[in-house]
């Protein structure tokens, strides 16, 4: 079994800020992925514009540079390649953690991968949220026309769409299909578009709306989805919509029952918020910290990659002064 000073769970931005600050630290790390380097960023839809400047999402002093203030998809995945590369990341990837234990007087970990079994003395989860879709759970979800992620606009073309959700990957759905020729309805519980939805779309998404080009359906919900058609409950009564797609654009939640059998707790606060320490990111678990978008729970919009950042740095400081004190 290898050995390491710390193991972090998750390529994403994050985890590799994590290992960047390790390398300068001269700990013997690894990082772990699943997927691909930033395999998060390359599941966006493909003409997604960031609504972070560049300048925010530089890790590691590698400057970003793009062509326009916010960068694209595309963009991005040129800047992390680059980071791993300057910064000769030692990454694993393709190989998802299936399981973490811990030794009996809980200072040292085990993590077990389809491939290996390491060893560690810290570890560090940044495992984001992107994975999970927070379901509909409604007759017919299953179906192949229900799709939780989105890529790109051609395949909705001349087709009957339906968009649930109200927040900015909806909004963005709905406009961008509907501009490629969708025929786009949407299904919201709130009241109106959400205030969060990004200040430079909100007005383009309203007026669609008012002038009718996108329907919605606002205080409603899809009760059950067929081959051919939707059911909306709406404050008006119940009703039928011919459809061919329903993109479910309902947000999505980190891997609760990973984190809780690795012995996590979570807060009774309505966002199964992790309980870890606020300056050192360390959870309720010795020498197991969390990093990134993860420490936010189901408020998925806390954290990103700007105010996060600083998550490697805090949780290194720990890490150096732990090691320190165990001398
Ligand atoms: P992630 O990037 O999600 O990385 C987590 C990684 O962990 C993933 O690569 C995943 O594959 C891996 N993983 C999970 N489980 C395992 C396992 N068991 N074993 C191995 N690997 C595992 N943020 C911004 O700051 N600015 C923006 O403009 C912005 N735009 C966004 C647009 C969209 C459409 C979305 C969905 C999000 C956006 N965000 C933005 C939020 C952004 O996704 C996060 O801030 C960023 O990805 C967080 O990085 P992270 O490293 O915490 O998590």
């Amino acid at each position: 079994q290898d050995t390491y000073d710390l193991i972090i769970i998750g390529a994403g931005p994050i985890g590799l800020a994590c290992g960047i600050e390790a390398r300068k630290a001269g700990l013997r790390y690894l990082i772990i992925e699943k997927g691909c380097l930033v395999n998060s960023l390359y599941h966006y839809p493909l003409n997604m514009t960031f609504f972070s400047t560049s300048d925010r999402l530089e890790i590691g002093g590698v400057p970003f540079v793009s062509h326009q203030p916010k960068p694209n998809r595309a963009e991005s995945l040129e800047y992390f390649r680059r980071v791993a590369t300057s910064w000769n990341l030692n990454v694993h990837l393709y190989e998802e953690v299936l399981s973490v234990t811990h030794s009996p007087d809980g200072h040292h970990h085990t993590v077990t991968t389809p491939k290996a079994q390491y060893n560690t003395q810290a570890l560090v989860l940044a495992l984001g949220f992107y994975d999970r879709p927070y379901l509909l759970n409604v007759p017919g979800e299953e179906l192949p026309k229900v799709r939780h992620y989105y890529d790109e606009p051609h395949p909705y073309f001349a087709q009957k769409i339906v968009v649930v959700g109200a927040a900015n990957s909806a909004v963005d759905v709905a406009l961008e299909t509907w501009r490629k020729g969708a025929e786009v309805t949407m299904v919201i519980r709130e009241n109106g578009i959400r205030d969060s939805v990004k200040y430079w779309v909100k007005p383009d998404i309203e007026n669609r709306i008012q002038e009718g080009s996108i329907k919605v359906y606002f205080r409603s919900t899809v009760k059950a989805i067929t081959p051919t058609a939707v059911q909306i409950a709406t404050p008006e009564g119940e009703v039928l919509v011919e459809n061919d797609f329903v993109l479910a654009m309902t947000g999505y939640e980190p891997p609760f029952a990973f984190m809780h059998d690795m012995g996590i707790a979570f807060q009774d606060d309505g966002f199964r918020t992790p309980v870890y320490n606020e300056e050192t990111m360390e959870t309720n678990v010795p020498n197991l910290y969390l990093a990134g978008v993860v420490c936010g729970g189901l408020k998925t919009n806390k954290w990103f990659i700007e105010n996060s950042r600083v998550h490697a740095d805090m949780i290194m400081a720990h890490i150096l002064k732990t090691k320190k004190a165990a001398r």
